[in-house]
């Protein structure tokens, strides 16, 4: 027999998620922090790891790691948290939770390429609704796809990947009532929160039917996957029964709690980013044939007149950025650019200064 015989048609159809190589290039294409973890904390974090027990089973439910999470984002005590392994694990665990016969997940379109991916892996309808061309949430098309499909869940990047922006908050407002109306469940995604410090944290309590995600991925610890859903018990509860046992290992749980109990230190670096986003824009702003549009996150998205010769350009000056041209016709002849440390963004400027 062949696999095809058994594995789902939909998985079947499917390509897996690409990462390109990227030793020895100046890598700009996938929004990690470009600074190291800060030096003068550096020889403390070892400390901290070297106590953690590897011979035992991690805290199961991360204890000291939601309380020093709770401190640093000022998490409402009537808020619940629960970590997944990157919040990718938790977009699935709140898919499996709702993957009914016939559910839809439904966002706008182009967004987190994972939003569809994990749709399909849980068996769920994905249904995309396109942004205007400015990028901003189409409220009324959205709005109408909502009484026709009556999705089980909205997911709504705040700001958006890959396009930069933040929706208008009344938008997502109108969103949210149109959705609890047909008792759906809307998922903000705050993974750029550090950058854009816009927030519907404190909305949450205002909705019966809102649950916010954060990361640690895009503030300096891509490495140790860890994302974190908030919101209400009564949601967090029926989640939480779909965690793995153990899910975050002890190494990222050492390190994301002293990580915690130092935030500015990572706020101080993602401050240092966004005001790199700031000059880089600007200088990209005087390049003719470049358009760059507004971004709240740390990378900026930007339009060029042809993005495959500019993204091999790039490639052959040893910098790797993202070119997701082809994923959607709104993002044709874009190129989505990491904001790196100022000798990365200067390479780039100098790149993209070079005719192509
Ligand atoms: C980068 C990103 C994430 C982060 O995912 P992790 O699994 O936590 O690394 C989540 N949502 C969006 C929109 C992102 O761009």
């Amino acid at each position: 027999m062949k696999p095809n015989d058994i594995i789902r048609a939909e998985i079947s159809a499917l390509s897996a998620y690409h990462v390109q190589p990227s030793a020895g290039f100046i890598k700009l294409d996938a929004m990690e922090n470009p600074y190291d973890f800060p030096a003068h904390l550096q020889d403390a974090l070892l400390a901290r790891l070297s106590k953690a027990s590897l011979n035992r089973y991690p805290s199961a439910d991360a204890t000291e790691l939601k309380t020093a999470i709770r401190d640093a984002m000022n998490i409402p005590a009537e808020l619940d948290i629960l970590f997944g392994n990157g919040s990718d694990e938790i977009i699935q665990i709140i898919a499996m939770a709702l993957a009914k016969p016939g559910a839809t997940l439904l966002s706008v379109e182009p967004a987190f390429v994972m939003f569809k991916m994990i749709a399909t892996f849980c068996g769920l309808k994905y249904v995309g609704v396109p942004l205007k061309p400015d990028f901003e949430i189409d409220v009324e098309a959205m709005l109408a796809a909502i009484a026709r499909e009556k999705p089980a869940v909205i997911f709504i990047a705040y700001p958006n990947n890959p396009t930069g922006n933040l929706f208008a908050r009344g938008a997502i407002k109108r969103i949210i009532t149109a959705c609890e109306k047909n008792n759906g469940l809307v998922v903000i995604d705050e993974a750029y929160f550090a950058f854009s410090h816009e927030s519907f944290l404190h909305d949450i309590a205002k909705y019966p039917n809102v649950v916010l995600m954060r990361t640690v991925s895009k503030l300096g610890l891509a490495g140790a996957r860890l994302g974190m859903l908030i919101g209400p018990r009564n949601w967090l509860q029926e989640f939480d029964k779909l965690r793995l046992p153990y899910n975050i290992n002890i190494l990222t749980q050492a390190a994301a709690t002293f990580a915690m109990e130092h935030y500015d230190a990572l706020l101080d670096q993602a401050t240092l980013i966004t005001a790199e986003r700031t000059r880089l824009a600007l200088s990209l702003r005087t390049i003719p044939g470049i358009k760059v549009f507004p971004s709240q996150a740390n990378f900026l998205l930007i339009r060029v007149t042809d993005a495959s010769r500019v993204f091999s350009a790039l490639l052959s000056r040893k910098i790797l950025v993202k070119n997701p041209s082809a994923s959607h016709a709104l993002l044709a002849n874009t190129l989505r650019l990491t904001i790196g440390t100022s000798t990365e963004n200067d390479a780039m400027i100098s790149a993209l200064c070079e005719p192509v």
